[in-house]
């Protein structure tokens, strides 16, 4: 089999730099005051220029903050996050000093994610919920978005935070069906991530919740595959999805099988749109949250 080495030429970008109107220095230094993290810095996200900046006006700047520590339980063989079967505990603090520094941040929408903590009884459902209620109750205009594990297929615990007031419940089947079980922790499976997402409508109805998942591209999954997946979750309500090139973070992860072309995401954000989700960000840097707060306010508020 070939192997790819060189990059395409999209996607060779630009060093990140944040827009002119951003609150970026002012985030920086609370971010390291307060012991937060953002998915946004941590991964050198190319996006974050756009995003940090909301180059669709100031209330669609959208940041993506990691809850939970930086050591997960799992090991997905696509993801360069450290893995640990016994993760620090989690800050105590951490619900009220997310929920501060938002308050006083310009950012209109933000994303909330963590790693995986089967360690936790409650696999940290209730950090998650309390971190978002204290956001609401501080900020009630800024919209929340959790991004969240499967809770290892526990319904009660994605109850929890799909009850704590949030917008947008995501969580990432990641790729087809068929590649799961290469691609993602074996704790993780296609159906439970369907389920996770099913649930979430269950608890708080068709219309009163938004639902978005990711997929990466390039992992070797075939056209059939991607449309089974994409009509799986519409049958389960999905309202959001992405799609974004896979990027193998090392050389002791998943090759890269394909680098799929600007022309081919821009294909299957019409067929997603055609399929009835109510929007789709699709490209070959586009990441989960890649401009959140812009896509919702356009697509859901109006
Ligand atoms: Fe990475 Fe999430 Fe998998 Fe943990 S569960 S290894 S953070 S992708
Ligand atoms: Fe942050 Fe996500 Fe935007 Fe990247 S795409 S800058 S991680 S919010």
């Amino acid at each position: 089999k070939r192997t790819i080495t060189r990059l395409p030429e999209w996607l060779k970008t630009p060093i990140p730099s944040p827009g002119a109107n951003s609150d970026f220095g002012k985030i920086k230094a609370d971010l390291r005051g307060l012991n937060l993290h953002t998915v946004c810095e941590e991964a050198r996200c190319p996006n974050i220029g756009e995003c940090w900046g909301g180059s669709g006006g100031k209330s669609a700047a959208t940041a993506t903050i990691m809850l939970m520590g930086d050591t997960c339980t799992r090991g997905c063989r696509f993801c360069s996050v450290k893995t640990s079967r016994a993760p620090p505990p989690l800050d105590p603090h951490e619900p009220e000093n997310t929920a501060e520094a938002l308050a006083r941040w310009g950012l209109g929408y933000v994303v909330l994610t963590s790693v995986d903590r089967d360690d936790l009884a409650d696999g940290g459902a209730r950090h998650f919920a309390e971190t978002i209620r204290r956001i609401k109750s501080k900020k009630p205009t800024l919209l929340v978005e959790a991004l969240t594990g499967d809770f290892a297929g526990d319904l009660d615990m994605v109850k929890i935070v799909a009850e704590s007031g949030l917008d947008v419940y995501a969580h990432n089947v990641e790729t087809v069906e068929g590649l799961t079980p290469y691609v993602r922790d074996r704790r993780a499976t296609f159906r439970q991530s369907l389920k996770v997402l099913e649930h979430v409508k269950a608890v708080r109805g068709k219309e009163g919740i938004i639902t978005k998942t990711s997929i990466m591209l390039g992992l070797g999954e075939t056209e059939e595959e991607l449309w089974e997946a994409l009509r799986e979750l519409r049958k389960v309500d999905v309202d959001v999805v992405t799609f974004g090139q896979y990027m193998r973070p090392t050389k002791r992860h998943l090759k890269v099988e394909k680098y799929v072309t600007p022309d081919e995401f821009e294909l299957w954000k019409q067929r997603a749109l055609d399929m009835g989700f109510l929007y789709c960000a699709s490209g070959p840097l586009v990441r989960s949250s890649y401009k959140a707060g812009e896509a919702f306010i356009e697509n859901v508020l109006k």
